[in-house]
């Protein structure tokens, strides 16, 4: 049989061999989920110790790009996927010259470039109703002379690579832009309007190779220092119309996308109650993590779904639940370089303490090393037992 993907390409089925490009946490959860549902799961990662390789059945050591590598992986797989959305594109098409890929390339080469993505957003609103953030391109220096007044002050964004915060940095006025834009090596960026941001929502969506799509419910975002800090669903500060206008907008904009996977978009809700969609993740996403332990289907398992063109999950949530992302900074117990391991024995015996590490070796600050999710019968009770989990970590609440 030809796996070549037609319309009528059977269900991928287990126990078959399912492929996940990049080895970090979410190709790890990743496999985990489709392991548990019976498939084998290969993964394709250039550095030979990492999450995903730790429980993938088959590690395919190369370069994202390798062409062995891509060929070895189509080879064995009736289903590839990704786990971050800078995987080349270019592989992904190679990849889907012989196997079924979900996400395909279009769909994370749009989510990739912020420029394709504001694109897309706008050409997308009168379908999504949502706009995204005033925004300029910046590719020279005299892009920056003929920025106007009303995208100060604002955030410089690197076009591409960009994330937990990374590559962007803040900016008031002229001068600020261009010391910036020199500062990042005068790359390709996106300036954006400062925007006065009530509350952030990420929705977490999915649409199979039918076109049938679902929509997980609306998840509250808190950040820090540019990483997401906390996931709290439901959101305390989200209103039932807000929820409505933000689901209606995911439903589109995964529609127009055509998009086959796991989707993950992000709004600001500004201060006035309106609606801005920030940015996508083609994968499944860390404000999703509140699936695994809330929802009847996880986002891993959906993923796995949605790639093997088999019926999507119910995303019903059963349980309130906050989610908690632990950095190495846990593991430092002062400022100087000495770690120890975090008293996890005291933070699970909190009640619905639901821990998740990530196998990774190397504590460092700022490094995303695990998630903590409490599920409680009220979303009061879990938030209680996720701040006395913040005073046994010595986490600041
Ligand atoms: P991620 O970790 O989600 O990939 P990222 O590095 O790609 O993040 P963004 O999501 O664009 O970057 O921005 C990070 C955070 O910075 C946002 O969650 C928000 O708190 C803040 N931010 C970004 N753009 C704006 C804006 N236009 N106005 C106000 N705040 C913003
Ligand atoms: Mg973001």
């Amino acid at each position: 049989m030809s796996k070549l993907f037609s319309p009528l390409l059977p269900a991928a089925n287990p126990p078959a061999w399912l492929g996940v490009m990049g080895g970090g946490q979410l190709g790890r959860m990743f496999a985990q989920a489709a392991q548990s549902m019976g498939y084998q799961v290969a993964v394709l990662e250039p550095a030979d110790s990492c999450p995903a390789g730790q429980v993938a059945q088959r590690l395919v050591n190369a370069g994202y790009s390798d062409a062995a590598g891509l060929d070895a992986l189509a080879a064995q797989c009736l289903a590839v996927t990704t786990e971050f959305e800078n995987v080349p594109a270019d592989s992904l098409s190679r990849l889907a010259q012989s196997v079924f890929v979900a996400p395909d390339a279009h769909g994370v080469s749009v989510a990739q470039d912020r420029i394709a993505e504001k694109r897309f957003f706008v050409d997308c609103a009168p379908k999504s109703g949502v706009m995204p953030a005033p925004h300029k391109v910046i590719a020279t220096l005299d892009d920056i002379d003929a920025i106007g007044d009303d995208l100060l002050p604002g955030i410089l964004k690197t076009v591409r690579m960009g994330y937990d915060g990374k590559g962007q940095v803040r900016v008031k006025s002229r001068d600020d832009v261009r010391a910036a834009f020199d500062a990042m090596g005068q790359v390709t960026c996106l300036l954006e309007k400062m925007l006065p941001l009530a509350y952030e929502v990420s929705v977490l969506t999915a649409r199979g190779a039918d076109g049938e799509a679902v929509v997980y419910p609306i998840a509250e975002n808190v950040h820090r220092d540019g990483i997401l800090f906390t996931t709290t669903v439901p959101g305390p500060n989200v209103t039932a119309e807000c929820a409505t206008l933000a689901q209606q907008a995911a439903q589109a904009i995964v529609a127009e996308l055509g998009y086959v996977g796991v989707l993950c978009i992000e709004f600001f809700v500004l201060e006035d109650g309106s609606l801005v969609v920030n940015e996508m993740a083609p994968r499944p996403h860390n404000s999703g993590h509140y699936t695994m332990d809330a929802c009847v289907t996880s986002q891993f398992a959906q993923q796995v779904r949605a790639m093997a063109r088999l019926p999507l999950g119910d995303v019903r949530q059963h349980s309130p639940a906050v989610m908690l992302n632990i950095l190495g900074d846990v593991w430092f117990a002062d400022a100087s370089d000495h770690t120890r391991e975090p008293a996890w024995n005291e933070v699970l015996a909190l009640p619905g303490a639901c821990l998740h590490l990530y196998g990774k070796d190397d504590p460092r600050r700022a490094r995303k090393m695990g998630h903590l999710t409490f599920i409680a019968p009220t979303l009061a009770q879990a938030q209680r037992q996720l701040e006395a989990a913040c005073v046994i970590l010595g986490i600041p609440s």
